[in-house]
C-alpha cells in the first residue's frame, strides 16, 4: 500500500450513491481527504480550470486530477494495487481483515512467498470503525483503516503482496496438491497453503424501500465516512453492539441528534461498558429500547427523509431521518464451504482442529494419520483465521492472534507436504 496522499480535495455529492462509495473507499484506506460539495462557492472555484460539464465527483491531489472518478478509476489512475504478480505462492491469505493482513506479517516475515487477496479495501470490519480503543498497545485508541494501512504496509515490507478489490470466487481444493485460487476477472493463482479469513457479511435489514435507499441515506455498517457530515442532522442507527455504539458516538460528536433503535431491553449484555456509559451521558444521543424500524421514507429528490420505529407495546412513530445506519452484526461467509466439504458449525462458522473431532475420533473423510491441526479445516491445508472460525472471540485482537498462529501451523504443514 502506497503511504497516504497529501491535500486530497474531492468535489462530489453527498447523496449519490457512487460518489458515497468513493468517499467510504477514501475513508476506509485511511486517505485523508477534504469533501467539497457540488454546487458550492468553493467547488466552483475548485473546478473552474475544467469544462463547465465535467464529470462528477472531481478527485484533485497536487497536479493530478481525476475527472467522473469512480473507486476503480482511482485505484488505476493512483497505482494503488496490482494483481498476484505470480502463478503460485507458498502461501495465500483470502481476506485482508485483521486476520488475513496478520497472517500476511508473519508468514511473509518468515520468508514464505505470501499473496493476500482482498475483494474490497484492507481492514475488513476493522475499516468501518474511527477508533478502535481496546486494541493491545493504543491507549489512546487508533483508527481501523488506520492500522489496516500500517499493517498493510508492514506485510508488503517483509514481501508479501497485498491485491485489493480483488475477489476470490472460486477453488479447488486436493489433499496433498496444490489449491487454485480463481480470482475475479479471469485470473487464478496456486498455493501450497490456504489461510481463510473471509470475515462476515453485513445482515441486511428486511424492511422494504432500504435496498433503494443504499446510499442514498441509508448506510450498512458504522458510516464512519458519513458522521462528520452529518452535523445538525436526525439520524438513527440500529443495533446494539459495539459498531453501533462507535457510530452513535462518532455522530453525536459531529452534532447529529442521534435516536439508537435497540430490539432488546438494554445495551449492557452486547455493548463494552465504556460505550454503554459515554452514551448514556451524551446529550445527543437517546436510546430508544425494545424499538425497530418497519418502514423508510424518501423525500422528493430520493434521499432518505423519514423512517418509522415500532416500539414493543406496538405503538408506530414516524420520525425525521437524513441518514440511517444499520449496524446489526454479520453472518460468516461461508457460502463456499460445503461444496469443498469444509465443515461448519450450526450457525455457518468454518470447524477447525479439535472441534472436528467425534468423541476424540478423527473426522470422516480425514485423509491424513495425524489429527487436524488447531485451525485446520476439514481440508489440509486449509486454515481458518479470526471472526469467520467458530469459537473466535470476533475482536481485532483475537483475529490478528489467529493469522499469527495459522502461519505458525501452515509451517508444519509445508513440512509434511514437502517431506522434511
Ligand atoms: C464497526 C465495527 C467496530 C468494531 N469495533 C471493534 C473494537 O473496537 N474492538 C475490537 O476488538 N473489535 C471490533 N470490531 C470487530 C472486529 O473488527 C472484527 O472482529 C475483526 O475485523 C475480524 O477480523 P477478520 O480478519 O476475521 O474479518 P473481517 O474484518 O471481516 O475481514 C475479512 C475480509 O475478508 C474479505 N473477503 C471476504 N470474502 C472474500 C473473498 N471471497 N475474496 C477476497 N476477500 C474476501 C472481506 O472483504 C474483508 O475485508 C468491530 C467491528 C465493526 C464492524
Amino acid at each position: 500500500m502506497s503511504p497516504v496522499r497529501d491535500d486530497v480535495v474531492v468535489v462530489g455529492r453527498r447523496h449519490d450513491p457512487e460518489d458515497h462509495r468513493l468517499r467510504d473507499f477514501l475513508t476506509r484506506t485511511a486517505q485523508p481527504h477534504r469533501w467539497v460539495e457540488a454546487g458550492s462557492g468553493e467547488a466552483d472555484a475548485l473546478l473552474a480550470d475544467l469544462p463547465a460539464d465535467v464529470a462528477l465527483p472531481v478527485v484533485r491531489c497536487g497536479g493530478e486530477t481525476v475527472t467522473g472518478a469512480t473507486v476503480e478509476r482511482l485505484v488505476e489512475a493512483w497505482a494503488m494495487t496490482a494483481p498476484p504478480a505470480r502463478d503460485h505462492y507458498e502461501l495465500a491469505v483470502i481476506g485482508a481483515g485483521p486476520a488475513g493482513l496478520a497472517a500476511a506479517v508473519y508468514a511473509a516475515s518468515d520468508g514464505l512467498s505470501t499473496v493476500v487477496l482482498e475483494r474490497d479495501v484492507p481492514g475488513g470490519q476493522a475499516s468501518h470503525t474511527s477508533l478502535i480503543e481496546n486494541f493491545f498497545g493504543f491507549p489512546g485508541g487508533i483508527g481501523g483503516a488506520e492500522i489496516a494501512r500500517l499493517a498493510g504496509r508492514q506485510a508488503e515490507g517483509f514481501g508479501a503482496e497485498l491485491s485489493f478489490l480483488r475477489p476470490v470466487v472460486g477453488s479447488r481444493f486436493a489433499p496433498g496438491e496444490r489449491t487454485t485460487l480463481e480470482l475475479e476477472g479471469g485470473l487464478a493463482v496456486t498455493a501450497d497453503i490456504v489461510i481463510a479469513a473471509p470475515g462476515m457479511l453485513w445482515r441486511r435489514l428486511e424492511v422494504e424501500g432500504v435496498e433503494e435507499l443504499l446510499g442514498r441515506g441509508v448506510y450498512y455498517g458504522a458510516g464512519r465516512s458519513e458522521a462528520r457530515h452529518c452535523g445538525g442532522d436526525d439520524v438513527v442507527v440500529v443495533g446494539a453492539g459495539n459498531s453501533a455504539g462507535q457510530a452513535v458516538m462518532d455522530l453525536g460528536n459531529a452534532g447529529a441528534r442521534v435516536r439508537m433503535a435497540v430490539r432488546g431491553e438494554g445495551l449492557g449484555a452486547t455493548m463494552s461498558q465504556y460505550l454503554v456509559d459515554r452514551i448514556a451521558e451524551h446529550p445527543l444521543i437517546d436510546v430508544q429500547l425494545r424499538t425497530e424500524v418497519v418502514a423508510v421514507h424518501a423525500a422528493d429528490d430520493g434521499t432518505l427523509a423519514a423512517v418509522t420505529l415500532r416500539h414493543r407495546d406496538g405503538a408506530t412513530e414516524q420520525v425525521p431521518a437524513r441518514a440511517l445506519f444499520l449496524c446489526i452484526g454479520g453472518t460468516p461467509r461461508t457460502g463456499w464451504a460445503s461444496h469443498h466439504g469444509v465443515a461448519t458449525d450450526a450457525a455457518g462458522y468454518l470447524l477447525t482442529g479439535p472441534d472436528l473431532l467425534r468423541d476424540g475420533r478423527r473426522p470422516d473423510g480425514w485423509p491424513l494419520d495425524r489429527d487436524p491441526l488447531h485451525l485446520e479445516t476439514l481440508v489440509p491445508g486449509l486454515f481458518a483465521a479470526g471472526d469467520v472460525r467458530s469459537g473466535s472471540t470476533k475482536r481485532v485482537a483475537g483475529a490478528v492472534g489467529d493469522g499469527a498462529a495459522a502461519v505458525a501451523l501452515a509451517h508444519r504443514r509445508l513440512a509434511e507436504l514437502h517431506g522434511a
